[in-house]
């Protein structure tokens, strides 16, 4: 399955959850990128200021990333895509080396999502997603389920958010086009509370199942 949708959308939020329900693992590129980061590997420095300026890592990086995830035994039987693909180029690529079954499109509109984005809280050490109104954690600004501090994103400052919109404007909104045609797109309105939302998620992939 591919999550798909704006930055701040759910897609994180929403993997979590799935992730549990379908007993299969979330590859999320952008988790994998930011704890590259964090380790200062060679990959992390050079994603770097790409990522605090609200741009794309390239093909490449992301698909070879991605294609090596997906030899693990874990993904065996499925697997949840969040944040990747981010353009055609990289959708088309996944065609060559996984089986989709389905896209699913977390809708919701730009004034929501820097609302959204701005009470973002992450973890440092598992990566779970928070919101400090929205979906907050039980223990504050420590993690309820690894007791590891709660960051802020770099990129979820507002300037790096409006970029970060545009970009997903330009370069990855074409892919709801692309899995339209493909067959395999369904849309979830992302304007709901979290709960509503897995089970509107839920529905639609059982359909395809
Ligand atoms: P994405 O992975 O699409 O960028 P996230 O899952 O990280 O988005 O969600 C962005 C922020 O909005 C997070 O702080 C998250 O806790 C919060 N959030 C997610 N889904 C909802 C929702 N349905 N209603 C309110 N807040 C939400
Ligand atoms: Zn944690």
């Amino acid at each position: 399955m591919i999550l798909l949708g704006p930055p701040g959308a759910g897609k994180g939020t929403q993997a979590e959850v799935l992730s549990k329900h379908f007993d299969i693992p979330t590859i999320s590129t952008g988790a994998m990128i930011r704890a590259e980061i964090r380790a200062e590997s060679p990959l992390g420095l050079s994603a770097k200021k790409l990522i605090e300026e609200g741009q794309l890592v390239n093909d490449e990086v992301i698909l070879g990333m991605l294609k090596e995830r997906l030899k693990a035994p874990d993904c065996k039987n499925g697997f949840i895509l969040d944040g990747v693909p981010r353009t055609i180029a990289q959708a088309e690529a996944i065609k060559g080396f996984a089986d989709i079954d389905c896209a699913v499109s977390i809708d919701l509109a730009d004034e929501v999502i820097v609302e959204r984005l701005s009470g973002r809280r992450e973890c440092a050490k598992c990566g779970a997603t928070f919101h400090m109104i929205f979906n907050p954690s039980a223990k504050g600004e420590i993690c309820d389920k690894c007791g590891a501090e709660l960051t802020q994103r770099s990129d979820d400052m507002p300037e790096t958010i409006r970029k970060r919109l545009d970009v997903y404007h330009k370069q990855t909104e074409p892919l709801i086009d692309f899995y339209t045609k493909e067959g395999l797109l369904k849309t979830i309105d992302g304007a709901n509370d979290i709960g509503k939302i897995t089970e509107d998620i839920i529905k639609a992939v059982e359909v395809t199942a």
